[in-house]
């Protein structure tokens, strides 16, 4: 009786003893944990987070939206006038096309990166920015375009004017020609007969 009594002590310290060997042995060596979120993880190199579009390099080309294989990419633009300068991009493309509208619904996304190859000025990418949540989820449909709401209209309207000047055009000189006489083809006289 007594002998299994100390028999159970000696079993009681080992298994304690070998517990604590795996803790201690933890005490001597660098910690694998970090403070999150006091200290961020370091994200590999191609890791996929938030979308960020620089719009001073968007041509307006739609290569991103047709790309994204669950349609949270709406892109809208305009054709600028002859008399418009947009600048160019600075990878050295002209622009050519307002930009009105440019959203991504990041709740949607996927990220798939599928976006971000095909961008001919390289103007969409992945961010760093992997904490994003929101409470509301209208907070991640978001919205890149420059313009003020106000200058797109302006822009809509004077693109819309431009087109009905075109067209006006296009009609008063298909009425001209439609108007102008049908010049007969001259008539060639009989060669004339041997007397
Ligand atoms: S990462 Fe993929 S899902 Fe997200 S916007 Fe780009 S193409 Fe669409
Ligand atoms: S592919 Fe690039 S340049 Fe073209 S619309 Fe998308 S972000 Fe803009």
């Amino acid at each position: 009786m007594m002998r299994k009594y100390f028999i159970d002590i000696y079993k009681t310290i080992w298994s304690i003893l070998i517990g604590m060997r795996i803790t201690f042995g933890h005490l001597f060596v660098p910690a694998v944990t970090i403070q999150y979120p006091d200290v961020k993880p370091k994200l590999p190199e191609r890791a996929r987070n938030r979308l960020y579009v620089n719009m001073d390099d968007c041509i307006g080309c739609l290569q991103c939206e047709m790309a994204c294989p669950v349609n949270c990419i709406e892109i809208e633009t305009v054709k600028s006038l002859p008399t418009d300068d947009l600048g160019t991009t600075s990878t050295g493309q002209k622009k050519k096309l307002w930009v009105t509208k440019f959203d991504i619904d990041i709740a949607k996304c996927c990220f798939c990166d599928l976006c971000v190859y095909p961008c001919p000025t390289e103007c969409i990418k992945m961010t760093d920015v992997y904490e994003f949540s929101e409470f509301d989820r209208n907070n991640l449909l978001y919205n890149f375009v420059t313009l003020t709401k106000q200058e797109v209209e302006t822009v809509k309207a004077k693109a819309a004017e431009f087109e009905k000047e075109q067209a006006a055009k296009k009609a008063a000189a298909a009425a001209q020609a439609k108007a102008a006489p049908v010049v007969a083809p001259a008539q060639q006289s009989p060669p004339a007969q041997p007397s």
